[in-house]
């Protein structure tokens, strides 16, 4: 067993996720008629995360109290109180270090390949596919860039497994968490179909936005495009017919790209 004193050290979720326990900042204040700080709060006997306070160690210099603590892991912290009732120390610091190794752990996983590639992708000029994405303008949050921990864990909770890709619901927005889920290649290339601009008589919408404004299901149009070799436009502007559509439309066939 070693005792170990320290301020600070930060917790977040992943902390929880690790360690499974539910913390509890109990804000229970405990009046002591005779300490002559009116705001002294006696915090033995709570939990601070991993964190039991067994009692009061020592006041520092600066009136500051610290508390002998007892971790889950059987180590003896003195932690300042502050830092126990922000939530900024946790643990006896055995958190951190099994954080830092799951980071460590994690770099040759596919979720951390996941998110490097993006940062690639939007960050680094010499990528081939930056040109498509920083180059458009398309970024990642802050929250995700330099913190691979916290796209590790929005991936988690949002229902992340190895068959599926991050996909983007708006494909001219960015990497962030209201704008990315977790999809299957089919979801994905349905998604990205329905972004391609069409533009019809100087207007510029995407597929589902014309079949919405058209009223034409998307089925058909794509339909007529993939089976029939139609073009988009026609595709979108001709009247549905009931019957052997394809053969006599061919002569609509045009070379019109998507
Ligand atoms: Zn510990």
């Amino acid at each position: 067993m070693k005792t170990i004193m320290f301020n600070d050290e930060p917790y977040g979720l992943t902390d929880a996720i690790l360690s499974g326990v539910k913390t509890q900042t109990r804000r229970i204040v405990y009046p002591s008629k005779s300490h002559p700080n009116k705001s002294f709060q006696d915090l033995t006997g709570m939990r601070f995360g991993r964190l039991i306070v067994i009692c009061q160690d020592h006041v520092d210099a600066y009136r500051k109290i610290y508390w002998k603590c007892q971790c889950d892991c059987g180590n003896i912290a003195i932690v300042r109180g502050n830092a126990l009732k922000s939530g900024n120390t946790q643990s006896c610091g055995c958190l951190k270090h099994e954080i830092r190794n799951v980071k460590h752990g994690m770099t040759n996983s596919r979720l951390y390949n996941i998110w490097s590639k993006i940062k690639s992708r939007c960050y680094v000029k010499t990528d081939p596919a930056y040109r498509r994405y920083g180059f458009r303008g398309i970024s990642m949050c802050e929250d995700w860039e330099d913190n691979f921990i916290a796209f590790f864990e929005w991936a988690i909770y949002n229902g992340y497994s190895d068959e599926l890709s991050i996909d983007r619901i708006d494909v001219n927005g960015n990497y962030e968490p209201s704008n990315c889920r977790w999809s299957t290649p089919k979801e994905q290339s349905n998604n990205r179909r329905s972004n391609i601009p069409i533009t019809i008589n100087g207007i510029t919408l995407n597929l589902q936005e014309w079949c919405n404004k058209l009223k034409i299901n998307r089925n058909t149009v794509n339909t007529r495009v993939r089976i029939c070799g139609w073009s988009y436009e026609t595709a979108l502007t001709t009247p549905v017919r009931k019957h052997n559509e394809c053969k006599s439309r061919r002569q609509h066939k045009s070379n019109d790209t998507d």
